[in-house]
């Protein structure tokens, strides 16, 4: 866990652009953007990937959906946004570290490649 990128972010050991930050939820910049707005939206708590959530650490993932909610009204992202969470490496998971990408600012296309 110490080893864990998301974690040194978190705790400042690693720089980041940060966006929002609560008791339990932190929202940040990523470093290589998809789309005009892209945040990765990450617990505190260390949880690997989405197959770990379950009914003690779940509280937490539904407050990031309040959180990306606040943030989408905030931002006035009303033509649309897209909340990616890729679990795996054949999803494409690369940080395990469980995370939401919030991607907006650009007409998407699905089924998503
Ligand atoms: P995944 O591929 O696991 O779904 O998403 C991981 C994301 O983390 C990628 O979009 C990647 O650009 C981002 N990322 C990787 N390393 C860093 C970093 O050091 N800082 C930030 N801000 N984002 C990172
Ligand atoms: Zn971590």
């Amino acid at each position: 866990m110490n080893d864990c990128l998301f974690c040194k972010i978190i705790a400042g050991e690693i720089p980041s652009k940060k966006i929002y930050e609560d008791d339990t939820v932190f929202v940040f910049e990523d470093i290589a953007p998809t789309a005009p707005i892209h945040y990765l939206c990450i617990p505190k708590q260390h949880i690997s990937k989405l197959n770990e959530v379950n009914e003690s650490n779940s509280g937490v993932i539904a407050h990031i959906y309040e959180v990306i909610a606040k943030l989408a009204k905030d931002l006035d992202l009303k033509d649309g946004f897209r909340v990616v969470s890729n679990c795996g490496e054949q999803a494409g998971q690369s940080v395990f570290h469980i995370h939401f990408h919030l991607l907006a600012g650009r007409p998407f296309q699905w089924p998503a490649g």
